[in-house]
């Protein structure tokens, strides 16, 4: 269940935004990380969604002309892949100055106020992530003491660790993926914080509740089609802050955040991701 393919893709000519692009073609089509470099993106996908035929036709629609996209892919067994992880790409990260993130394999240790302890495994959500630190950062600003939370699409739980850290009432932490409940789980065990409801699921997970604040860090096409399950468990003065998504996309989560009686508050950016608070009045 946890084997992945890794490919390799070369970009001729490489630039920013061309290794940009093709994540975004990627990610419609199931990749789940990028790893990007001078010469190009190293992207995995769970190997069940690997897809041969449906990568040569996106990449023969590759939008930008000029470009040649060339690759190869290699078979990742999981447990392989969450050793290269951890060697490789996730390393202690520090959000506003005020966290920390790091995993138990480190030992180099930046001091913060508050100190994350993430063993990330397969699931997703280390900082590393624009949209990740995106949702720190709104945490860091948001006075979340005495509230009630809901962390959607919870990953490792990073951000329902740290709401509870900066003294939540509650956090109900939910995950389609088995694999991130157990991992969700396993770093809320590690950070000793009580508190935290982990719930396996998708919106039929949420009960007839309503939170002060809710963080759903997803996708695009997730948010638009859960969006009013998220708007019913939100009561007057509550907000919403949404990530996983492209400043491109703002206008379609716009679009239905109003249709949905949402107010527009705010957004914030980094590297075209941009993460979105809506209030409900
Ligand atoms: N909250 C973390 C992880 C975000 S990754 C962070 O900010 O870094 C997005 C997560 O959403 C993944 O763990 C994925 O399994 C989960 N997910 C995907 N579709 C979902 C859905 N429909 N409902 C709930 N969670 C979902």
């Amino acid at each position: 269940m946890n084997d992945y393919m890794q490919v390799r893709f070369d970009v001729e000519p490489c630039s920013e935004m061309a290794t940009d692009v093709l994540a975004a073609v990627l990610a419609e089509i199931g990749y789940e990380s990028f790893v990007p470099d001078e010469r190009g993106v190293t992207a995995f996908v769970p190997q069940g969604k690997y897809d041969e035929t449906r990568l040569k036709e996106e990449l023969s629609q590759y939008p930008i002309g000029g470009v040649s996209v060339t690759y190869e892919a290699t078979f990742v067994a999981g447990r392989d892949w969450n050793e290269e992880w951890e060697k490789n790409y996730f390393k202690p990260i520090v959000v506003g100055d005020e966290c920390v993130i790091h995993s138990t394999f480190h030992t180099d240790i930046p001091q913060a106020r508050y100190d994350v302890l993430i063993d990330p495994k397969m699931a997703f959500g280390t900082g590393h992530h624009e949209t990740t630190t995106l949702m720190l950062q709104a945490i860091l600003a948001s006075d979340l003491t005495g509230r009630s939370v809901l962390d959607m699409g919870c990953g490792t739980a990073v951000l329902g660790i740290l709401a509870r850290m900066k003294g939540a009432a509650s956090v109900v932490a939910v995950d389609i993926d088995e694999f991130a409940v157990e991992n969700a789980i396993e770093n809320i065990r590690l950070n000793h914080v009580s508190g935290v409801e982990v719930r396996l699921g998708g919106i039929e997970a949420l009960k007839q509740e309503s939170f002060d604040f809710i963080f759903a860090n997803i996708n695009r096409n997730i948010l638009l089609a859960d969006m009013h399950a998220y708007v019913a468990c939100m009561k007057r003065g509550s907000r919403i802050f949404m990530s996983g998504f492209y400043v491109e996309d703002i206008p379609f989560i716009r679009a239905e955040a109003e249709h949905l009686g949402l107010r527009f508050v705010g957004y914030a950016e980094k590297n075209r991701w941009v993460a979105v608070e809506y209030m409900s009045d």
